[in-house]
């Protein structure tokens, strides 16, 4: 069976979310990014208990800097990816925001959130546990990852999209039979979803 889940990849411009993008869908990580303008999508099959999930990535690709997203962004999300450079708190302070537009536009309930804190082969400034304790106040599942070593990115995008599959209501088969009953393995820290 085969079903599409839609990503979105938010966050402050310069925490690495093209980058966490290119390394999960070509395995390849450029120490220069172009800086585009313009909503970038990729897609990446995954399979969950033997269904087929095409992952379709949505990323701001540096429209965030303006801050022009369109409704249209938020449209169908299913899963969002949060995230911050744990180099910059500033970083993680800005993810408020980006959560108050979601939560703006976002036409689904029960959406899964993720705040991933990127860059951790660096320096960093803001501790796990203050990532952690972040997206606990959201309800948000949290991991941290490096685009640059490849540390944690495919993990992120496996436990995202496994919370969405095991979220009822929240995704059809693309035959349109009733997805699945959850099971129940929430984390402990917190149930993922965003409200
Ligand atoms: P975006 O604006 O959020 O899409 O950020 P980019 O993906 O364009 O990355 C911004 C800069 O951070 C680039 O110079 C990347 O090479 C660098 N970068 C991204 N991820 C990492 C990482 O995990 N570690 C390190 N050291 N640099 C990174």
């Amino acid at each position: 069976m085969e079903a599409k889940f839609k990503i979105l990849l938010i966050g402050k411009s310069g925490v690495g979310k093209s980058c966490v993008l290119n390394s999960f869908t070509t395995s390849d990580y450029e120490m220069v990014q172009a800086p585009t303008i313009g909503v970038d999508f990729k897609v990446k099959e995954i399979s969950i208990n033997n269904d087929k999930i095409k992952l379709g990535i949505w990323d701001t690709a540096g429209m965030e800097r303006y801050r022009v997203m369109t409704p249209s962004f938020y449209r169908g999300v299913q899963g969002v990816i949060l995230v911050y450079d744990v180099t910059d708190r500033g970083s993680l302070n800005d993810l408020n925001s980006w959560i108050s537009e979601l939560q703006t536009y976002a036409d689904k309930s029960n959406i899964v959130g993720l705040v991933l804190g990127n860059k951790i082969d660096k320096p960093r400034a803001v501790s796990t546990e203050d990532g952690r304790i972040f997206a606990q106040r959201y309800r948000m599942m949290f991991l941290e990852s490096s685009a640059k070593t490849g540390e944690g990115v495919n993990f992120a995008f496996e436990e995202l999209a496994r919370k969405v599959y095991e979220t009822p209501g929240l995704w059809e088969y693309e035959n349109a039979e009733p997805a699945p009953s959850p099971t129940q393995n929430q984390q402990n820290c917190c149930s993922g979803y965003i409200w």
